[in-house]
């Protein structure tokens, strides 16, 4: 039996990336996945596919964040799959290529709607379907804290203010035995930072030389860490930011 047998999870941006690393981890430790994507709907099915494969359950939801009744139009496709949620990961985000300088109220709006204004309401409006004892890990960033890369300064505002929502919000649901925390990847190699990683002459090697462990992340790093939080070994965690940079301290 998995450390999350009877379990159901709903990970956001699972289609792709962390997101995608985070649910077939959870589904392999025995949870009912909800596999919830943008437009992507060909990768979520593969990431439900990969999690089938394994043994798992999973459900593929498509609803695009980040617009008016996001959270309502989320949670009403979940409700056709499942009666309630034990763990819930906020994943789903968007980054900035714009510096102060440059960034439009447009771009600012954008990526404020999609890593913290969604995040909020999907909690809010999921609150019902949110079992005591549960957990909700909200995927921050090391340029929350520990690194600061001021070029990408609205995107590491989202998080900050996520982290507030995390520290926040473990107040809200301590009382129902639900633990409420932030991870926070370092450099991970996603679609995300292709351009950064791949695009870019040495960006690998200047990715793997921020963390202490002189290498870029893997999805499953990050997986790793949400899978603690989300089994009873992460009972007495909460309110928390888990550093999952590989120690990346610049
Ligand atoms: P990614 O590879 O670009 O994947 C993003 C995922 O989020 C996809 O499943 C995508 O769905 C979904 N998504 C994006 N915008 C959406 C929207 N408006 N509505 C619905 N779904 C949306 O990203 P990632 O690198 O795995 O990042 C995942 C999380 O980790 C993000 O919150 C990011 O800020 C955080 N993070 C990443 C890194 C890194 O180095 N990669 C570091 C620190 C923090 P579709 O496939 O349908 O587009």
């Amino acid at each position: 039996m998995g450390a999350l047998a009877g379990r159901t999870a709903l990970v956001t941006g699972a289609s792709r990336g962390i997101g995608r690393g985070i649910a077939e981890r959870l589904g392999r430790d025995g949870a009912r996945v909800g596999v919830h994507y943008g437009r992507n709907e060909a990768a979520a099915k593969e990431t439900v596919a990969a999690i089938e494969a394994a043994g798992g359950s999973a459900f593929a939801i498509g609803v695009e964040l980040g617009l008016p009744g996001d959270a309502e139009a989320l949670w009403e496709e979940f409700d056709r799959h499942a009666d309630g949620v034990d763990v819930l990961v906020n994943n789903a985000g968007i980054g900035t290529s714009s510096a102060l300088g440059q960034i439009d109220e447009e771009e600012y709006d954008r990526v404020f709607a999609v890593n913290v204004k969604a995040p909020h309401f999907i909690v809010k409006r999921g609150l019902g379907r949110l079992r005591d004892g549960g957990r909700v890990i909200n995927i921050s960033s090391g340029l929350a804290r520990t690194a600061a890369m001021p070029d990408l300064m609205a995107y590491s505002m989202t998080k900050g203010a996520l982290d507030v929502f995390t520290r926040d919000l473990s107040k809200v649901l301590g009382p129902r035995g639900i633990t409420v925390n932030s991870v926070a990847p370092g450099i991970i190699d996603t679609d995300n930072t292709a351009e950064l990683l791949h695009g870019t002459e040495g960006g690998w090697a200047q990715a793997a030389a921020l963390s202490a462990l002189g290498r870029v992340g893997e999805t499953a790093d990050v997986a790793d860490v949400v899978a603690f939080l989300a089994s009873d070994g992460g009972r007495w965690v909460t309110g928390s930011w888990v550093d999952a940079t590989g120690g990346s301290l610049t």
